[in-house]
């Protein structure tokens, strides 16, 4: 499975910028449309299956490796830093590193799961990829960071909930493999975006209410009137630019988008899940890798959610789940319950 951190629409959008300014950042946006398109067609047989739900050794150490593609498209690119090496100096390849050791951390820690996979498979990432390439993806096998153009887009290892937000696409494929279309797609991107949070507040020790709770953080240069790609908290007011126009996220089934474009709207839709899963750690407190993050993790592991499931479908399960850890009637059961209500998501 392919999944990038820039939706197609964004892409598109700065694709046919024409003003001299934006230059760099159209033709980088034309070429990771481009590239898009020919992953997408080299890719559509390569996930691995692995059974739901399989329940596997301790975790053990990390196993980072980080590889340079120095411009070029070629993976993985010349091996540039191992497990226990000190820091490069550059930055991308040192965020990488650390970014995967923060990831593999909050699993092992929190959430006593061996790697991304449960097995302990090693992380490897490539940086530099491409010239000016201008996103981040998961391709099934590892994460691939491009450089960013510099007038619309940073460096993409500059986010650690990018990071976390791709690595947690692996996790989503080793374990329910929700299908990357319509619902079930748009419940795979909030998988990520939840784990990615995640993985930022529990480094940064942030609790919910000291939570930015924003994806892709420092990823937009100060040309772009916006703070993040994405926002948990109050999906659609992540940016409102003259080039990227405004974030287009509903943050209820009220304002729910039905379109066949980004296979079914699955970077759009994904707002309401992301926001069902703020409002149940906010009525809850503390920290939201406990246990909102538990529930959450429980029910997209457990072995019993279907591929193809929708809003419904996982809403109603996390409240299984909810009442499996904590008791029917129980505070966290009543708080997972008032989430999906105020996102107008049907128990
Ligand atoms: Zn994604």
């Amino acid at each position: 499975m392919y999944c990038s951190i820039i939706p197609p629409y964004l892409l598109r959008r700065l694709a046919r910028q024409d003003a001299p300014e934006f230059s760099a950042a159209a033709r980088a946006a034309r070429e990771a449309l481009g590239h898009v398109r020919s992953v997408h067609a080299a890719r559509t047989q390569a996930t691995p299956e692995v059974p739901a739900g399989v329940r596997q050794a301790k975790p053990g150490p990390s196993n980072r490796t980080v590889f340079d593609a120095a411009g070029s498209e070629v993976l993985p690119g010349k091996l540039v830093r191992k497990e226990g090496e000190t820091a490069t100096g550059d930055p991308a390849t040192d965020e990488a590193y650390d970014g995967l050791g923060h990831t593999h951390r909050l699993y092992a820690n929190v959430f006593g799961r061996n790697s991304i996979d449960g097995r302990g498979l090693p992380l490897n990432a490539t940086v530099h990829f491409g010239k000016l390439y201008d996103n981040a993806f998961w391709d099934g096998t590892q994460m691939v960071f491009g450089d960013g153009d510099g007038e619309v887009f940073e460096r993409f290892t500059r986010s650690l909930s990018v990071i976390g937000h791709e690595l947690a696409h692996g996790v989503t494929q080793y374990s329910a493999g929700l299908l990357y279309r319509n619902q079930a797609g748009a419940l795979n991107e909030s998988m990520s975006d939840v784990f990615g949070a995640l993985v930022e507040q529990y480094v940064k020790n942030q609790s919910t209410a000291e939570a930015s709770w924003l994806i892709g953080e420092g990823l937009f240069t100060s040309r772009v009137e916006g703070q993040a790609l994405r926002s948990m908290k109050a999906p659609g007011t992540a940016y409102d630019d003259d080039v990227l126009g405004k974030d287009p996220q509903p943050d209820s089934m009220d304002s729910y988008v039905k379109t066949s474009a980004d296979n079914g709207g699955v970077h759009i839709n994904s707002g309401i899940p992301n926001r069902a899963f703020c409002l149940l750690a906010e009525q809850l407190g503390g920290n939201a890798w406990d246990s909102p993050g538990r529930i959450w993790y429980e029910t997209l592991t457990g072995g019993s959610l279907p591929k193809g499931a929708t809003f419904t479908v996982f809403a109603r399960a996390t409240a299984a789940t909810a009442v499996e850890l904590f008791g029917s009637g129980s505070k966290e059961h009543d708080a997972v319950r008032n989430a999906w209500e105020t996102v107008k998501v049907k128990l």
